[in-house]
């Protein structure tokens, strides 16, 4: 008997799995995989999710392993400069390989004692009042508290669940891939700066010393479950460049849609949905993986709460609540990217005025923020701009404030030194310091770091405490 089984290692299950173990919750990830991918795409990791990674002390690591880029000319790929007063102490974005940040993330939960089997597909699952009987394709039954699917767009749990996923099917497909090339540099560089500027996403770009990365438009949306061939990269880039650039020698060839759809629900009784399996949309702005993880975070303390048993009793329905209209900002900020991105007169005038329009730098900010997840603001009720925002990272008398968020607890930070987090100190960590960069005498943390409370008295703040931590201890 399990806790939780997470259907999925991709991005999403991975951290779901680690931020569960901080609570020494029993979680078992299937992956249908036996290897982990080699697909090796580029992936962004936007602000938020390197302050979740620097808020569990992973940061340092993941940095080692990426390239970081200014956070600048994110939306639409307009190209403007970063705009200024970005509000996070990590305010770039870090380029990684995908398979690398899924590596780092898998061993991360493996660290903390999750245990992952590989070469298991989830296959069907019965829930009942005390957990979820869950089937792999080999039949071997299993049982657990909660499942909660991470499976990706073609989430099987979702579909088991029967949890409609509205939305708009794939309009045009994008082939992508890393092969060689037989002409010289510079005769590419030439021809796909002007090719480019009229069909996007189109790009040629040494990735290592002889390998391109090469992505152009598909001829239309074909049968998805057909990889592409080196023959369909060839057809579109002589269509479209008028030169095949003697494209030779693939290491892998891909393709991607823009089918953007939202789960009607995020969960049914005992089973969830996160990440891609509950929500795609196009690559545009880099954004789903970030998406997926940002989801773990907000679910993992609260399931994990649920299962030690001192969740209030809607706390596990808040993830719904808070992460389903995040989704839902996404993928209309990704509709509206493809709409910018679209060769169309009209398109490409709004395209025009939206572009001036970002030389004012509060616009520019607000679209930054908005792909990199920072200006996400929770409906925790009445009260304070900052109150349901994450907190930014601060310097505090013991180092910095996300240091003191490693363990996955509530934080209760204390300029009057006067409070206290009384009976639910064993879910609430308390540090006094009257010298915190906050304008504010105190505030309570959540565990994903989001603000739950600020104010300066003591029976304010125990409500609040009950509210998201439960009953107090004792
Ligand atoms: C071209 C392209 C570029 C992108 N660039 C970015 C970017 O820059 N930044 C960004 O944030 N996102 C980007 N994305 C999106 C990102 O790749 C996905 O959003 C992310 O991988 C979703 O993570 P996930 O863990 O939710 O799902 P997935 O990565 O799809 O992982 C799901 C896992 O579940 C497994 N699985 C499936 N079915 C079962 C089953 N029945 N039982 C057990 N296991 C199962 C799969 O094998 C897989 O390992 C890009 C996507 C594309 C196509």
């Amino acid at each position: 008997m399990f806790d939780v089984i997470i259907a999925g290692c991709g991005p999403t299950g991975a951290t779901l799995a680690a931020e569960l173990r901080l609570h020494d919750v029993r979680v078992l990830v299937l992956e249908k995989e036996t290897e982990p991918a080699s697909f090796v795409r580029i992936v962004s990791l936007h602000m938020r999710s390197l302050e979740l990674m620097a808020m569990r002390g992973l940061l340092e690591r993941i940095l080692r392993h990426g390239r970081q880029r200014p956070a600048g000319g994110l939306f639409a790929a307009i190209p403007k400069p970063v705009p200024k007063g970005l509000d996070s102490a990590y305010a770039y974005l870090l380029g990684i390989p995908q398979p690398v940040i899924e590596r780092l993330l898998e061993e991360h939960a493996i660290e903390l004692g999750a245990q992952i089997r590989r070469g298991c597909a989830v296959a069907g699952f019965e829930q009942d009042d005390e957990g979820v009987t869950v089937e792999l394709a080999d039949g071997e039954r299993l049982r657990s508290r909660y499942l909660v699917g991470c499976d990706g767009g073609r989430s099987t749990v979702r579909k088991l669940l029967g949890v409609g996923f509205p939305g708009e099917p794939s309009r045009t497909e994008t082939l992508m891939g890393e092969m060689e090339v037989g002409v010289p540099q510079e005769e590419i560089a030439a021809r796909v700066a002007g090719v480019g500027e009229i069909h996007r996403p189109f790009w040629l770009r040494p990735f290592g010393t002889e390998v391109y990365s090469v992505v152009v438009p598909a001829a239309g949306v074909g049968d998805r479950a057909e990889p592409p061939t080196l023959e369909d990269f060839r057809q579109q880039l002589r269509a479209i460049a008028g030169t095949d650039f003697g494209v030779h020698s693939p290491r892998w060839l891909s393709r991607f849609g823009d089918a953007t759809r939202l789960a009607e629900r995020y969960r049914v009784g005992r089973v969830l949905l996160a990440g891609d399996a509950a929500h795609i949309h196009p690559p545009i702005g880099g954004q789903g993986l970030n998406l997926g993880v940002q989801d773990a975070f907000n679910l993992g303390w609260k399931l994990a709460a649920q299962i030690r048993g001192w969740a209030p009793e809607t706390l596990l329905d808040t993830y719904q609540a808070e992460r389903h209209p995040v989704a839902e900002d996404v993928l209309d900020n990704t509709r509206a990217q493809t709409e910018l991105l679209s060769p169309g007169p009209g398109p490409q005038a709004v395209r025009r005025l939206l572009t001036e329009l970002m030389d004012f730098d509060e616009v520019n900010r607000h679209l930054i923020e908005k792909i990199a997840a920072i200006g996400v603001r929770y409906d925790f009720g009445e009260g304070p701009d900052l109150l349901g925002r994450r907190m930014r990272d601060i310097d505090v008398k013991q180092g910095r404030l996300y240091g003191l968020l490693h363990r996955g607890r509530g934080l209760l930070l204390d300029r009057t030194e006067r409070l206290t987090a009384g009976g639910w100190s064993d879910r609430v960590d308390y540090l006094a310091d009257p010298t915190a960069a906050l304008d504010v005498p105190c505030v309570l943390l959540r565990p994903d770091g989001h603000v739950a409370w600020i104010g300066d008295d003591q029976q304010d703040l125990d409500e609040r405490l009950s509210r998201w931590f439960g009953e107090p201890a004792g």
